[in-house]
């Protein structure tokens, strides 16, 4: 059994890798400011309240719990904000990540799984890791910016990283025991089943003249626990000191607006309620995987990624409740 400290274990994701290490006889000791995140969420270790920006309650709890790596998740991601408040995203997401790397440096814990975005590729058609970074937006710079630092500590002081690029992250757990839930909402999928179910007015399209078949953007969607079982996988290639750093996490398929649009009505029975509304600044047109490398390298495929598959479970979540107190 390894401890493995989760920063943002209390967000969408965090949670969901929580109680994959959980599954794999692992203690997740979640470490989280709970500004964007849910105490209700963290269930499957425990909870140390902190900020990334706080080096001495950082110090305190690596040495309380001396983990033997780090799952980093905990940033700010919502890309519109990122775009009218820059500043935020660099100081909490490479501010947050500096502290914590010094702090893990200091202690000697030299592993770490970064959660990056495929929005440090920018406008970018079918990216592999090796593409240029050409982000557009504070979100997507900031995690780049992270990678960066983590080249430079793995050069420096021998800190052993891999970083995961993800694209659209959905869906919950087969349980239906956590899932997305954000305050306010803003991501595509848990919008449109609110909206379905009547918990929301009809959902906005940002933008319908995109340069795609239907006008409307396109993403590459993957399951929440497929993401989190890669996490898995890249905590053991990090023990057994694998070459590569960087893995896209993607299915290589894109969908667009409209076709979640469709597919939430699809397996609801019932259409979604929709206006169209101006492009969202930020937005890239299309960001679909351009990469195998996770397979190589992890034996890594997205096995529960199909748009029914991830769109019926976030059903099952938002059908129980679909939010924490
Ligand atoms: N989107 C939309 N209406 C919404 C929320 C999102 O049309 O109310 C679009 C958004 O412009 C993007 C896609 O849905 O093209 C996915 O957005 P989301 O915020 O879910 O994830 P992101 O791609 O920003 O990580």
């Amino acid at each position: 059994m390894a401890t493995i400290l989760v920063t943002g274990g209390a967000g969408y994701i965090g949670s969901h890798a929580c109680k994959a290490l959980k599954k794999a006889g692992h203690l997740p000791v979640t470490y989280d400011n709970v500004s964007t995140g849910w105490r209700d969420a963290v269930r499957f270790g425990p909870l140390e309240e902190g900020d990334l920006t706080d080096r001495s309650r950082l110090d305190q709890v690596l040495a309380e719990w001396k983990p033997d790596a780090v799952l980093h998740f905990a940033a700010l991601s919502n890309v519109g904000e990122a775009t009218r408040k820059p500043g935020l995203y660099w100081r909490n997401n490479v501010g947050g990540s500096l502290t914590l790397l010094e702090a893990m440096t200091a202690a000697g814990i030299a592993k770490i799984v970064f959660s990056s975005t495929c929005a440090v590729y920018g406008e970018c058609d079918r990216p592999a890791e090796t593409t240029t970074f050409s982000p557009l937006n504070a979100y997507g710079g900031s995690k780049a910016a992270v990678e960066r630092m983590l080249a430079d500590f793995r050069a420096a002081h021998g800190l052993r990283s891999v970083s995961f690029r993800y694209f659209n992250v959905a869906g919950a757990d087969a349980e239906a025991e956590i899932g997305e839930a954000h305050d306010p909402e803003t991501h595509l999928i848990p919008l449109a089943i609110q909206a379905a179910t009547g918990r929301r007015d009809a959902l906005s399209v940002f933008g319908t003249d995109y340069d795609t078949p239907d006008g409307t953007c396109i993403r590459d969607y993957v399951h929440v626990e497929d993401l989190v079982d890669a996490h898995l996988r890249g905590l053991d290639y990090l023990g057994a000191d694998g070459a590569e750093t960087t893995f896209n996490l993607g299915t290589g398929r894109g969908f667009s607006v409209r076709e979640v649009i469709c597919e939430v009505g699809e397996v609801l029975g019932t259409a979604v309620p929709h206006v169209e509304a101006p492009r969202r600044i930020g937005d890239a047109t299309a960001l679909v995987s351009g990469s195998d490398l996770a397979l190589k390298e992890l034996g890594w495929r997205a096995e529960r990624s199909t748009l029914p598959q991830m769109i019926s479970s976030a059903i099952a979540w938002h059908q129980k409740g679909g939010g924490y107190s």
